[in-house]
């Protein structure tokens, strides 16, 4: 599936629900958190709806690559100079609450809220 009606990221990907966005290419974008845990908290995702990590298989490779790579990329980009956390929440026990797969990347100076 390229996207699912009822999904908020791919409302998000569509335009239908507005974001801050941080990057775009034809792969994915990246906007800010809407409820941020650290002072920079953005969201990495596909715009393929792809509904957690456990779906993927080999042909999305590049993909998860392409996410990964972006995030030094843009945390530098969004001033962050101390090191940053990336995490990917999982199904039910990895607390993933939007099925749409994202990663978190977070950074800034601490304390932040969670996290
Ligand atoms: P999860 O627990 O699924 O890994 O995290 C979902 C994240 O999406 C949460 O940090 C939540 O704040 C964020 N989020 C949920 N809905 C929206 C939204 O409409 N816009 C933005 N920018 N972030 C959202
Ligand atoms: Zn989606």
């Amino acid at each position: 599936m390229s996207a699912d009606p009822n999904c908020i990221f791919c409302k998000i990907v569509a335009g239908q629900i507005p974001s801050k966005k941080v990057h775009e290419d034809e792969q994915v974008l990246a906007f800010h958190d809407i409820h941020p845990w650290a002072p920079v908290h953005v969201l990495i995702i596909p715009k393929l709806h792809i509904a957690t990590l456990a779906d993927v298989g080999p042909e999305h490779d590049a993909l998860l690559g392409h996410m990964l790579g972006l995030a030094p990329r843009l945390m530098k980009q969004l001033g962050v100079t101390n090191g940053f956390r990336t995490l990917i929440n999982t199904g039910p026990d990895g607390l993933q609450e939007v099925y749409h797969l994202h990663m978190h990347v977070m950074g800034g100076p601490r304390p932040w809220s969670k996290g």
